[in-house]
């Protein structure tokens, strides 16, 4: 595929990485540094790539387009207890945190509040290759996972942007300027907390933001509660860790949520999707008291269970999008963007995926139910575990997962350590926002995107883990 990297004179590079290391600063592209696990008060630029990576314009626009379809797929699916009850059902017997999940999901089911659902959705997807008889390339998108809780890169994706604009500026290349998209996720997240918001009804309840203090990536989640002051400096935005909500949080006879005596309209996770983050029993307690309140919960517990992996493999079975989708041209838009899943479940069709995966692991991806990066399994650790695990129930834990092998392309990687030329393959997510109470959609939208790279060596690869640089696409 197209690179700008052959567009660069030589010369230029060191200035040019100087150059995007500044801009990344300037425009708040900063992270905190991390000291063994834990990150400190010092801060460093985020990691990037010099230039936009290539992405075909019409995958990028196919991608926009669907993102609202997906967001209401997701929205219905956690609506749907029996589809869901069938989702989970061996899953929860041999994987104790979506169990924990899922006991809450029930329990708050069970309590029907008809609240408003608010979801901040990013579904990721990398472009396969595909070349016809004449050798003519193709580059189709394919679905990585859809994140329905604490999706960042909200501010990095769009901060990106315009760093990449100045640096094609910088390097005499304005005119290609023109192939960056737009982007406003920023912005249009914020404007979902305000609908969501003014929903609530009571101009004097706040919006909490529930956090890990051990993330890097502090500032993409103050730039939401920024922006979100920009639209209405009225609205109070809280920060609070589940340690500081265990003695703080209260709920009333009513079902609304307290915390330090104040009503709470949204609670914002970006905290709670792994289980390492539930590291005293209590946390627990406070999920539940949290899921059985009326505030709004960005997202609720059904969406974090719908964006599970385990969901991905059953959308993707015949007639599944179906029961949720009546626009055949729409289904068979997503279908297209599915990779192959073989079940794993106690059953023929699963001895035989875990036989495939035993004779070729390197043609798969074995996913546990985590988010966050670092815990999916590649290669011949495919084969000890699964060897390890024999034939036992604990298989139904995983989904295994057709390996998408995107075509590398030049690009130059600016971090901490210096510069570096990569082969690069990249994964584009575009994020979506949804408010709907059962079938009342009040907003639905496609809100921009964020992209990352890594080197097309890596298997895994987060920013906060190093493997990837945050990037902006080049529409080809
Ligand atoms: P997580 O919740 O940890 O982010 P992902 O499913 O997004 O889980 O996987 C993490 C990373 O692993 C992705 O960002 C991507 O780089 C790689 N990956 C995941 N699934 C595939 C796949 N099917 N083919 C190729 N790479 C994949
Ligand atoms: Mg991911």
């Amino acid at each position: 595929m197209f690179s700008l990297c052959s567009k660069l004179e030589k010369q230029n590079i060191n200035s040019l990485v100087d150059c995007t290391r500044d801009l990344c600063v300037s425009k708040g592209l900063v992270m905190r540094k991390r000291d063994g696990q834990s990150p400190t008060k010092t801060y460093m630029f985020v990691p990037c790539s010099l230039l936009p990576s290539p992405i075909p314009k019409d995958g990028f626009q196919l991608l926009t387009f669907l993102q609202p379809h997906i967001n209401k797929l997701i929205h219905d699916v956690s609506q749907d207890d029996e589809f869901m009850s069938s989702a989970f059902k061996n899953v929860i017997k041999v994987d104790d945190f979506t169990k924990r999940l899922y006991d809450i999901y029930k329990a708050s089911k069970a309590s029907d509040k008809q609240r408003l659902d608010f979801g901040i959705l990013r579904s990721d997807y990398m472009f396969e290759c595909v070349v016809d008889k004449s050798g003519k390339e193709f580059f189709n998108p394919k679905q990585i996972e859809i994140n329905t809780i604490a999706s960042g890169g909200i501010k990095l994706g769009s901060g990106l942007s315009s760093v990449h604009s100045d640096v094609l500026q910088y390097a005499k290349m304005k005119e290609l300027t023109a192939h960056l998209p737009k982007n406003e996720s920023l912005s249009r997240i914020a404007h979902g907390f305000l609908t969501a918001w003014k929903d609530y009804g009571n101009p004097n309840a706040i919006i909490l933001i529930l956090y890990n203090e051990n993330k890097p990536n502090i500032f993409d989640q103050r730039a939401v509660e920024y922006a979100i002051y920009d639209l209405d400096e009225h609205i109070i935005v809280r920060r609070k860790t589940c340690w500081e909500l265990i003695a703080s949080i209260a709920l009333s006879p009513d079902g609304k949520l307290f915390v330090d005596d104040e009503e709470v309209a949204i609670v914002y996770f970006r905290f709670g999707f792994t289980a390492d983050d539930y590291i005293d029993e209590k946390f627990w307690d406070v999920r539940l008291k949290v899921e059985m309140s009326r505030a709004i919960l960005c997202p609720s517990i059904g969406y974090q269970l719908a964006g599970c992996k385990k969901m991905q493999e059953v959308l993707a079975k015949p007639d599944a999008l179906e029961r949720f989708i009546d626009d055949v041209d729409v289904v068979q838009k997503i279908r297209n963007t599915f990779a192959e899943f073989y079940e794993l479940e106690m059953n023929s069709d699963g001895d035989n995926a875990v036989r495939m995966a035993l004779t070729n692991p390197d043609l798969y991806v074995l996913k546990p139910q985590r988010e966050g990066g670092g815990n999916n399994i590649y290669g011949e650790d495919i084969v000890t575990l699964l060897s390890e695990i024999g034939n036992d129930e604990r298989r139904c834990a995983y989904i295994l997962m057709e390996k998408i092998c995107p075509k590398p392309f030049d690009n130059i990687f600016v971090t901490a350590s210096g510069h570096q030329k990569v082969q690069a393959i990249s994964e584009l997510g575009t994020f979506g926002v949804i408010l709907a109470r059962g079938n009342d959609v009040i907003e639905n939208y496609s809100a921009d995107h964020l992209m990352r790279s890594k080197s097309h060596e890596h298997n895994d690869g987060g920013i906060g883990s190093g493997l990837a640089v945050m990037d902006s696409p080049f529409l080809v």
